[in-house]
């Protein structure tokens, strides 16, 4: 039995019919894509028919940087987004308390003391009553301050005699006695959060892999560690995971894996280790990107190399050693001209073909565009990314910059393969929300009217493409993946609207009618 496909609008990928009317599938591949009335003499008795007008079917959209099992974790935290006051947060919170064994952690996320009405910043008096007995952490919407009650403070050290860490800040009263908000502290109160244990982090896959389905991502690229595999890999044996797993793995985790019989470039088609993934810079926000010049707006710095150029390649070296490639996280221009120049005196020593790929590549030095080429190395970036960033960027990189900033546009020109996804949980994983960002270039709200360097703006299937062919060549599975072509894998995603027929600021908003993977329908509205 199979299932076909009519009467709608489908773009294949396929660069010889990259549009078509129908699709029939069989036995988990596509069995023919065409115009309707050639499907519907293929059907048989048994063949299920589904007609979909109006509604834009593409390959399986997967997105190509994401962490997922954390963000599974991150949908598990009590929601205070959008809530107006101090009550309704204690509402909300009030509702997970009950839920937890006492001592157990409850964190929190998105709370914002802007939209309040009580018009002031929020401490542990506030949350002491509701959970004397668990350590409570709510992390405000900018993801830097932390309000916590007096247990969390009581774990974690924060007491009068603390010293503010580094670069963070504990609020005091009068008396110097911590109030229970925090500046820069997450890392720091993380740090005394015992980790998710297998079946969490089970669970959390779980969850992040509906919310993927409903979104009609059928294949992601992680970058996570072996816990986070291990509760995959648990999923798969228990034939609960659904979605494709393109799995990277840091450096010092490579012989482990490999011990255990992990190796890169293999695995089974559901999970599958990809690269090993490295970090030449920091970020954007936090002003340690990386830079050929000092930052606008702070002369005395250009930014933070986590790695020198030696052991970069140390850690290229080792991938290509085991036959992978390397996925190495560069936002700032110089951190991507490094990163190149890493690769480059790596692959003198370790010849064949590679798919190396940079995160992020936020901001390219003009020079570069023809390199990234020339060595065939994949921009891996997070368009939704803009939405927030472009005034930080004008702020922090000036102007002249910020031309090459988020360049897809150009670089595509360049030939460069760009491939995009969404960086869940940091950002949310609704692929929509970057398919806006790189064809209108603005943000939610509609500003710039004529999008932030307008001449960078991508159309539909250069977006889509991103979204498919690329990330499958980047898994080394384009025989299979990526295009709907005859033989292919049946990975497909459905849009309710034909997106082609609709102005990008309406593309956040529409849903997902049906998600399939290898021929099996794994979400449905
Ligand atoms: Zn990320």
């Amino acid at each position: 039995m199979g299932i076909a496909i009519l009467n709608s609008r489908i773009y294949t990928g396929d660069p010889a019919k990259p549009w078509a009317e129908a699709i029939s599938v069989q036995d988990g591949k596509v069995a023919a894509v065409g115009r309707n009335a050639e499907i519907k003499a293929l059907c048989g008795r048994s063949t299920q028919i589904v007609e979909l007008p109006g509604r834009l079917v593409t390959p399986g959209i997967v997105d190509a940087h994401l962490h997922f099992v954390s963000f599974g974790l991150y949908l598990q935290r009590v929601d205070l987004r959008d809530l107006t006051s101090i009550s309704a947060c204690r509402e909300r919170l009030k509702a997970a308390v009950v839920k937890k064994r006492p001592g157990e952690w409850i964190i929190g996320r998105g709370w914002n003391e802007h939209i309040w009405t009580d018009r002031r910043e929020p401490n542990a008096k506030d949350l002491d009553d509701l959970a004397p007995d668990h350590p409570v952490m709510l992390v405000r919407c900018c993801g830097h301050t932390v309000w916590i009650n007096s247990m969390a403070m009581k774990l974690a050290g924060i007491t009068r005699e603390a010293v503010d860490a580094p670069g963070a800040r504990i609020e005091r009263d009068a008396n110097g006695q911590p109030i229970g908000l925090c500046r820069e502290y997450r890392k720091i109160i993380e740090k005394v959060i015992p980790p998710p244990t297998l079946e969490e982090r089970k669970a959390a896959g779980l969850r992040a892999q509906s919310e993927a389905l409903r979104y009609g991502v059928t294949g992601v690229h992680t970058c996570e560690t072996l816990a986070e595999w291990d509760a995959l890999a648990a999923l798969e044996a228990e034939r609960k995971l659904h979605i494709r797993v393109h799995h990277t793995l840091p450096p010092e985790e490579v012989e482990k894996a490999k011990t255990r019989g992990i190796e890169l470039t293999k695995g089974s088609d559901r999970l599958w280790f990809g690269q090993v993934k490295l970090f030449a810079d920091g970020t954007l926000g936090s002003g340690t990107a990386l830079l050929h010049a000092p930052y606008a707006d702070d002369p005395s710095t250009a930014g933070l190399e986590c790695l020198t150029m030696a052991e970069m390649q140390e850690r290229i070296e080792l991938a290509y050693r085991h036959g992978g490639d390397v996925a190495v996280h560069a936002i700032g221009d110089l951190a991507t001209t490094n990163v190149l120049n890493a690769i480059e005196g790596a692959r003198k020593r370790f010849a064949g073909p590679k798919r190396d790929r940079v995160e992020h590549v936020q901001l390219m030095h003009p020079n570069d565009f023809t390199r990234f080429r020339a060595m065939d190395v994949v921009a891996s970036c997070q368009p939704v990314h803009l939405h927030t960033d472009m005034l930080v960027a004008e702020k922090k990189w000036g102007m002249d910059r910020c031309k090459y900033g988020y360049a897809w546009k150009s670089m595509l020109k360049a030939g460069i393969k760009v491939q995009f996804g969404s960086d869940a949980p940091v950002e949310h994983i609704n692929p929509l929300l970057s398919f806006h960002a790189a064809i209108a270039r603005q943000n939610p709200a509609g500003e710039p009217k004529t999008g932030w360097f307008p001449a960078e703006r991508l159309t539909l299937e250069e977006t889509l493409r991103a979204f498919t062919a690329v990330p499958a060549w980047v898994s080394r599975k384009e025989a299979t993946l990526g295009t709907l072509a005859v033989g292919k894998t049946a990975d497909l995603t459905v849009f309710a609207e034909d997106l082609s027929a609709l102005a990008p600021e309406k593309l956040p908003s529409v849903q997902v009618e049906m998600t399939m993977v290898g021929g099996v329908v794994t979400y449905r509205k």
